[in-house]
Formats: C-alpha cells, structure tokens, sequence
C-alpha cells in the first residue's frame, strides 16, 4: 500500500524532508516530497541545487515546515537504488563535524564517493561452442576451438587474447553456426574471504594473543578497544587476521585503515594465503566503474573485509563489526586540507557510535595511545619477540663529529666498511634518508646566491633525474640553469647537502658492482610501478637501497640485513612537539626492516648527538625509557593528550592582510582561564604558493570543549573575505 494515498491532498500536508547535500555548507535544505515517494533518513536522493542536480542524503524529516514557504520549496527528484546511510554513519558525520569545525556537507561528501556511473553495468559477452567445426579451417580458428573444446562459457575477450587471435575470427565462426553467444554472469565484486582457508601457524606468544584477539570480537558486540602492540617483525598481521577470521564467521565487515595504500602489495597476498581470496580495496588510484561496484558492494555489506586509505572510514559499511588500525601511529593518518580530520581518532569515533571494537596495531605506539593503554582505556595485547624467536636488529650510533665522512661525502668511512660486509655476504643494504631529490640546496661559488622558489618561502631541491630545480611545497620548477642568474658566473653552482639521489651517485661510487635503488616518492608514477619496485627488492635484484620515508613502511626485504641512517638527526631539529616522538617511531620502523628473516640485522645512525634521548633509547633498544621520558615532559608541558591544542592559520596574498586579520581575531579570544591563545605569529613556513601565513596556536586543558570555544570565538570574529582565508586545525599533528 502507498501510504501517501491516505493522507489529505491539501499541499499543507504534504511530506517535507531535510537533506544534506555534499558541498562545503553545514545546513540541510528542505525539499518537499512528491506524492508515491517514501522517503526515510538516510535514504540517497537526487534534489535541484540551484541549476545543477546533485545528490544528497535525507538527514530529517521536516515534520512542522513553514506553510508559507511550501511553494517556494522544489521537490525531491528521485530517490536512488542503493542502501540507505545507516543511522550511525549519520552521527558519525554529525560528530566529524562539530569536532573539527568542519561543514557537515563536506563530510558527508567523503560518504558518498561512489563514483559517477552508477547505471547498469556493460554486460559481458561470452562465447561457447555448440555447433560442428567449420568447412575452412585456419590456424587461428584452430588454436580458438582448442580452447573452447571444454565446451563451457569464455569470456570473448579473454579467448580472443589468449588465442591470439582477432574478435573477427569469433564473429566469423559465430555467423557459421559453431560458437553461441551468451550473456556471462555478473561478476561478484567482492568474493567471500573463507576464515578457514589457512590458519597460522603460531608461536605461544602469538596464539596466546590471538586468543585475546578472537575474545575481543566474540564478547557479544560493544564498544571496546585494544593496542596490539608488537615489535616489528612479531607477526601483528597475522594476529590481527584471528580477529578477521571471526568477524567473517559472523558474516559482518571488517575495515583495516593503512597509512599507504601503496605499499601493501605485499598485505594483500598475505591476506590471500591466509583467506583464499583478496580484500577489497579502496583508494584513489580505483577506475569509475570500479569504485562505484566497490561502494556498492561495501554499502550492501557483500564486502566482508575492506582495506584502505584513511578515507574508506568513511564510507557506508552495511554491517560493520570491527575496525583495524594499522601503523596506528602513522602521520599519513592525518588529513590536512578539506576537512582536517585524524583518521585513527576519528575510526574510534565510529567505532564508538557502532558499538564495535576496534584495535590499533603498532609497534611504536602514538603517545596518545600509549598513554590510554597506560591508564587502561586502551587493553594492551602485547607481542613480545620477532616471529620464530629472531632478534631485533643491533644498533649502534656513528658519531659523526669522530667519523665524518670525506669532503662533499655523507656516508662514513665506518658505515661504508658495514655496507661492504654485508654486499660480500650477498646480503641487501638500505641507506635512510627522508630526503628527496639531489640536493636541498642549490647556491653559486662565486657570489653566493642561493635558489628559492619565486612563490614560497623555501629553497628549491635539485632533483637530478628530472633535471630540475623543484619547489617541494608547491611544485614549482625550473630547469637547473648553467649560469648564476643574479652574477652571471658560468658553471658556478654547487649542490650543498644530500638526498637520496646524491646518496645513490656515492653508493654507486664506493661500491662500483653493486646493483642500487632509488626509492621516493617522487619517483613513482603509480602503485602498480610502486608494487613492482618493491617486489623486485623483495626478489633481491638490488643490492642497496637509497630510500626515504617510503621505505620505511609495511613491506619485507628478507635479504636486508644492514640498514644505515644517513642523518639520524634530521627529523629533530624542526620545533615541532612531535619532533621526538616522530623520529624515534620513523627510525625504529626503518631499523627494524633490517634482519626479518634471519634474525640478524644491524642497524646504524649517523648522528651529532649520540647523547640525544631518542639516540640513547634506540641504540639500547629501550622503549620504555622513551616513553617514560616522552611522557613525562608532555605531561609537564600540558601538551597532548595531557592538554588539548587547535591551531588557527590565516593566509591572504599580501602579508599585511593576514597579519591584520590574524592580529583582529586573536583580539576577539574570548577569555577563559582553561585556554591560551599564543601567536598570531609568522608560520615557520611563511610563504606558500604566494600566500602569507600566519598562525595562532591554542592551547586548553585537556577536559574543555575545545571545537566549542572556536566555534563561539568564530562567531565574534572578524568573517573572511576576498582573499583571506582561515583554516582550522583541532588536534594538529603539523606545525609548518
Ligand atoms: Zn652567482
Ligand atoms: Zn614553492
């Protein structure tokens, strides 16, 4: 029955909804509803927006709309053929938003990426033979029969490449009477992962959290969250994929967030030994067609297990049972424009609403997590060793103020013997640098002038593969000229410092026979170019790694024996309060790629300071003194999670502009004894892409309503016009 029969014609009494479309604007506009629709919350809906048609979700029912305005209102055009937004994706969005003062819109818009084509898919044609060979025989209707002589459907694409032959030799022999064809089945998206397929095999340790991890899903549904909290090398993976295993028995979803969709070619296989069968995947590399069957699958809950990037915590699970953070301390968890949103806090968040447990697996825990584990908000699931009882790399510190490398040289004369060692052992090295490109600097000999970019206030990196000068903040870039442009000296420049392409030249250098790689980011044009490249490492075609951050992360060389941080002392010198933090998780993922398989991995760091704490504690593999130390200045310094921090910046293309807003707004601070207001002051980076920055930073204890009070300090604040633009960071994990 049609309920809307029943109710009175009168226009007054028609339905009116709220819906929330997916651009930047925090209100649901109200549409009436056409007489026959039966419209819900959450229902996906195609409405007018001024003279465009777009989609949007209905947030509400408007039960009281303004008569007055009824003529004035359009009505919703068509309500669409999938899923509705379940009411706890809703509230996820509601709470994003109101956390990071974010438009509600602009969430919802990270909800609905299911791409453009959701018509009907292409059917797939298939052939089959049916009738009796044909009266001329060639070569390529031979080699087609051979392969159709099973008698069953082939897709007409695939037999065609396979025999190698034209779709013409199909069609003729289709004309003749000797193949049918017909419609192939669709497809499923998502095949089912089967938890049975091949269990692990594991060490007491590790059944022993499995255990712990099957009980954490199985303990009837709620809310609960626990640290998987595993040394690299310890078999995280595998342990997590217990918890999997049992969420696929439930015949619920399970979604695990990684930090690089890119590096986990070797995750997905992982997956597949253990399941039978691939997860699906969701990144921003997925065709149209693709993303839009994958969103369809996710949303319908056929997707069992779904592994992505952070925005796939977003999208519109049918049932999900349990959320998997890996590399949870991760800084590609937090994104920084659109919606500034911390992944890994955000999938608590949803897991919270849902009602669903989630774990966060690291080996090098956030301090924030670290410290909820502490205090028992967190359950910690400890994994003590390296699978099969290997060690953790040994590692020594270089003093390089002892040891310096030669002139215009970066690698040691004492890490250069290592490298030696271990290429006569046949055994991989990787050289860290978190450097792209040649050089950082670029400067004349003869007057000293040095290369910035014309835009932004930072010096352009000399990448030599691309034989450029680039800006690494906003890609400007020029050939590398031959003359100084300010003296006109010939030949003149010098590259001052390195990066991973310099180091390669020196590698290459000192060790004439040996086969090296470049790893960066900058290098590589695809994930699939990425996959392979990592593949080829794990296959031991190469030697020595040069590699950046990149390599760091997720992935197994078993032949990598040695690894030598070219300058430990990097990520420490920026002014950053993660600074420590930071660099003692990137060096200790980056040691412990060394020795995963045979269990005897070194590690060295080329450091100035061997006395820094982060130094001491890496090189004797304490990690608890890191922690106690980290903790105790954060907790002293109310710094997160022992106080909460927001940053504010302000960017206009002149600097007078922002300097005179950013001064007008923190005059407007409402006064609270809980906050600080510190700045405005120049951004550390001042200038990028033209725009003049300032910044304020602000500071509260940690039980304050921090989104609260910036929302009631906006308010009052001077608005941005014209150019001016303000950006609002809660929680900020970048301070450039
Ligand atoms: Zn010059
Ligand atoms: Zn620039």
């Amino acid at each position: 029955m049609d309920d809307s029969r029943t109710s009175p014609a009168s226009p007054s009494a028609m339905r009116v909804v709220d819906v929330q479309v997916p651009v930047a604007v925090d209100q649901a506009y109200s549409y009436r509803v056409p007489r026959g629709l039966e419209l819900k919350p959450g229902d996906v809906v195609g409405v007018p927006l001024g003279p465009r048609e777009v989609l949007g979700v209905v947030w509400a029912e408007n039960p009281n709309p303004d008569p007055r305005l009824h003529n004035r209102l359009k009505d919703v055009s068509e309500k669409l053929d999938v899923p509705p937004l379940r009411e706890e994706l809703r509230r996820m969005v509601d709470w994003v938003a109101t956390y990071t003062l974010s438009p509600r819109g602009q969430v919802l818009r990270m909800t609905l990426r299911m791409g453009e084509h959701l018509g009907p898919e292409r059917q797939r044609m298939g052939v089959r033979l049916v009738g009796s060979p044909p009266q001329r025989m060639t070569p390529a209707r031979r080699r087609l029969l051979e392969i159709l002589s099973d008698g069953l459907l082939h897709s007409k694409s695939d037999v065609a490449k396979e025999a190698g032959v034209s779709p013409g030799v199909i069609d003729g022999l289709v004309d003749e009477g000797t193949l049918s064809v017909e419609a192939m089945p669709r497809e499923p998206a998502a095949p089912i992962p089967d938890p049975d397929f091949s269990p692990a095999d594991f060490s007491p340790d590790q059944a022993k959290a499995a255990e712990t991890m099957r009980e954490l899903v199985q303990a009837g549904g709620g809310f609960r969250a626990a640290l998987l909290d595993g040394v690299t090398g310890s078999g995280k993976t595998e342990v997590y994929f217990e918890a999997v295993a049992e969420v696929i028995r439930q015949g619920r979803q399970t979604l695990i967030l990684m930090p690089e969709i890119a590096l986990t070619g070797q995750f997905l296989d992982r997956f597949a030994l253990r399941f039978g069968v691939r997860p699906l995947e969701w990144h921003s590399e997925l065709t149209p067609r693709t993303r839009a069957r994958n969103w369809a699958a996710i949303a319908a809950g056929e997707a069992r297990v779904v592994v992505g990037a952070r925005s796939a915590l977003f999208l519109p699970y049918g049932d999900l049972g349990l959320i998997i953070v890996d590399e949870e301390h991760d800084q590609a968890y937090k994104q920084e424009d659109g919606a500034h949103y911390h992944a890994r806090d955000m999938a608590v968040v949803r897991a919270s609403i849902a009602k669903i447990p989630i774990v966060l697996a690291s080996a090098t825990p956030s301090v924030e997590t670290e410290v909820n584990a502490r205090k028992g908000r967190y359950q910690r699931i400890p994994l003590p060793s390296r699978f099969g009882g290997q060690h953790m790399p040994q590692i020594e510190a270089i003093d390089l103020r002892r040891a310096p490398p030669a002139r215009g040289r970066f690698i040691s004369p004492v890490l250069a013997e290592q490298i030696g060692h271990a290429i006569e052992k046949r055994e991989q090295a990787l050289l860290f640098l978190n450097r792209r490109g040649y050089a950082p600097l670029t400067l004349c000999r003869a007057c000293g002038h040095r290369f910035a970019c014309t835009i932004c206030d930072a010096w352009l990196v000399d990448h030599r593969f691309r034989q450029r000068l680039v800006c690494h903040h906003c890609g400007f870039s020029m050939p590398r000229p031959h003359q100084c442009p300010h003296c006109g000296a010939e030949e003149s420049l010098v590259a001052i410092g390195p990066g991973v392409e310099r180091l390669q030249e020196e590698a290459a250098s000192l060790f004439p026979n040996a086969r090296t790689m470049v790893l960066s980011s900058d290098l590589i044009t695809s994930i699939e170019t990425m996959r392979s490249e990592l593949n080829e490492i794990a296959e031991g075609r190469v030697d020595i790694i040069i590699g950046t951050q990149l390599v760091a992360k997720g992935h197994n060389f078993p032949r990598l024996n040695l690894v030598g941080v070219v300058d430990a002392d990097l990520g420490l010198s920026n002014g950053d309060p993660r600074a420590a933090e930071r660099t003692f998780q990137l060096l200790n993922q980056v040691i412990g790629r060394a020795g995963r398989e045979q269990g005897r991995g070194v590690g060295f760091l080329q450091t100035h300071q061997p006395e820094h704490p982060v130094m001491k504690a890496l090189v004797a593999c304490d990690r608890e003194a890191f922690y106690a130390s980290e903790i105790d200045i954060r907790e002293r310094t109310l710094y997160p999670p022992f106080g909460r921090l927001a940053s504010l910046i302000i960017s206009a293309g002149d600097r007078p502009t922002a300097e005179g807003f950013a001064r007008k707004l923190a005059g407007c601070a409402p006064v609270d004894e809980r906050v600080q207001v510190l700045g405005p002051a120049e951004a550390p980076l001042a200038v990028i892409k033209g725009r003049y920055r300032f910044r304020l930073l602000v500071k509260s204890v940690r039980s304050f309503d921090l989104s609260n009070y910036l929302r009631s300090w906006l308010a009052l604040g001077p608005k941005t016009k014209g150019n001016l633009k303000l950006e609002v960071d809660v929680d900020p994990q970048s301070f450039l």
